[in-house]
């Protein structure tokens, strides 16, 4: 194996926790993603191939001491490559942790597939339980898909199964303790997110995102307890929920990413490689780096770790949601990977 060095930036901050984003296209048009239209997409000449992803994810695993790969986008599922892509990344050494990103469409067809190729886990994006409402959410009419693509990563040991929420004022937020009953109910682990500046239309309004605040006491008849496992690096703060354990037996918690409200960017040990090849130091960047040019231009790996660490080293100190100055990336989150 190569030398390790890290991924460090000017505080002190490793990332060690490497997200790549397979594609920008998605098979849904969530209405606080992406227009109904979709997006003018990412030319295939422009993307990554899958060898020049693999070849990326082992510099950051083997050179750059990343332990943790997700792969999202888009719609990581959509990828043609994707068990080809996560093979590749279980033969590396030290193995790293594996897991993926995605709406679930499909998961029911390739959940086994996935687990045979290396993939350890799976996070499956689920904002309403009610079939009309995720038609109108998603502008597809897939909910049931969604719930199969669930059952098949929990059949396939992908686990624990994470469901991964978004509550919009006047559209589901209504339905926060329903959600966790279904996910107790199925043994799978619900974690909500805040609403984040990321949208292609740049609608996000700050008054009518449901904050954690409003989300916690959303879920008081669960009688939520602080929790006794520390967070970490994680980026959801987590509650043990009284009376419930999740599949494995352990008790059952449940996790709110606030990421606008209650920011935990001092512990942030990400690292982000979106599907054409730019390295981005913070889902809120302005500015990437690109591999895909050193990558096409013959670079040596040696050249490519140098090139990572640089772009890593000017992560800013936070996101700056709440600055005056904030500018919203120009890059929407489908194609940040998120
Ligand atoms: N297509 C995959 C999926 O649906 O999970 C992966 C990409 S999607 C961008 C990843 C997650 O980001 C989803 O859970 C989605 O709900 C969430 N998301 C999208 N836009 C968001 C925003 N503006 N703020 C917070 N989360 C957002």
């Amino acid at each position: 194996m190569a030398s390790v060095t890290v991924l460090a930036d000017r505080f002190g901050r490793i990332a060690t926790d490497l997200r790549v984003s397979l594609t920008d296209r998605c098979n849904l048009r969530c209405t606080y993603c992406m227009p109904a239209e979709g997006l003018a997409w990412m030319p295939q000449p422009d993307q990554l191939t899958d060898d020049e992803v693999s070849r990326l994810v082992r510099i950051a695993v083997e050179q750059l001491g990343v332990t943790e790969v997700r792969f999202t986008g888009g719609e990581p599922l959509i990828r043609r490559g994707l068990v080809g892509i996560i093979a590749a990344a279980a033969k590396l050494t030290p193995r790293p942790q594996l897991s993926v990103t995605t709406n679930g469409i499909g998961l029911d067809r390739t959940a086994a597939a996935l687990k045979e190729a290396g993939l350890d886990r799976v996070n499956v994006s689920l904002d309403t339980l009610d079939p009309a409402r995720f038609h109108t959410l998603t502008r597809r009419d897939r909910h049931a898909d969604v719930l199969a693509g669930l059952r098949a990563a929990a059949d396939a040991g992908l686990t624990p199964v994470k469901i991964n929420t978004v509550l919009m004022r006047g559209v589901n937020d209504d339905e926060a303790p329903a959600l966790l009953r279904f996910a107790l109910d199925h043994g799978y682990q619900l974690r909500f997110i805040e609403q984040m500046p990321l949208d292609a239309q740049h609608q996000w309004d700050r008054h009518e995102m449901v904050t954690a605040e409003e989300i916690l006491a959303a879920l008081q008849p669960f009688d939520l307890r602080p929790d006794d496992v520390s967070r970490g690096t994680a980026p959801a703060e987590t509650w043990l929920i009284p009376g419930f354990v999740d599949a494995a037996g352990q008790p059952a918690r449940v996790g709110v990413i606030a990421s606008v409200t209650r920011p935990f960017c001092g512990d942030c040990d990400r690292t982000r490689l979106t599907a054409d090849g730019q390295v981005r130091n913070c889902l809120f960047a302005t500015d990437e780096s690109d591999l895909r040019r050193l990558l096409r231009g013959g670079a040596s790996d040696a050249e490519i770790v140098e090139a990572w660490q640089v772009a890593m080293r000017g992560k800013r100190a936070g996101h700056g949601i709440d600055d005056p100055a904030f500018l919203q990336p120009a890059r929407p989150m489908s194609a940040i990977g998120g």
